[in-house]
């Protein structure tokens, strides 16, 4: 994938935005790749988390909002205790989630789960669903 570099992407108002809601220190990462390789969602991730901290250091923050990696991200936490700079990837991943859900915007909405999904799954699983994914 091309990604086109420039100072004000550097500079933007989403990149800034991720770094006051995660509290983090988005230079530290240095990627070395120790968060992707203890991920234990990282099968079902389309690109890896060590990616999705480089973009937003990168100001790519569009990019990587549509990435399903960070809807998938379990915050389970493992790649915090694994970095060696002490980055906390999941309050990253939050953060990008939040930008997404604070246009409105349902990641999983109700219609989109079948009647037997429904019937079957249990209720508090629906429900971490729709507090995770939706508005
Ligand atoms: S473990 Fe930490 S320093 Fe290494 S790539 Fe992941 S976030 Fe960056
Ligand atoms: S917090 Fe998210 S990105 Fe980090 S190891 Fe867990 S699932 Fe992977």
């Amino acid at each position: 994938m091309r990604i086109q570099l420039s100072r004000q992407a550097l500079l933007s108002e989403l990149r800034a935005q991720v770094k006051d809601l995660s509290e983090q220190n988005l230079l530290a990462c240095y990627q070395c790749g120790k968060c992707s390789a203890g991920c234990p969602s990282i099968e079902a991730m389309d690109v890896m988390p060590s990616q999705i901290i480089r973009w937003v250091q990168l100001g790519q923050i569009e990019t990587a909002l549509k990435s399903k990696t960070i809807w998938l991200c379990a915050s389970c936490q493992t790649c915090k205790v694994r970095c060696p700079r002490s980055v906390d990837l999941a309050r990253i991943m939050e953060a990008l989630r939040q930008l997404v859900l604070r246009e409105n915007v349902n990641y999983v909405h109700p219609n989109m789960i079948s009647s037997e999904d429904l019937e079957e799954l249990p209720q508090i699983a629906l429900i971490a669903n729709f507090r995770k994914f939706t508005p």
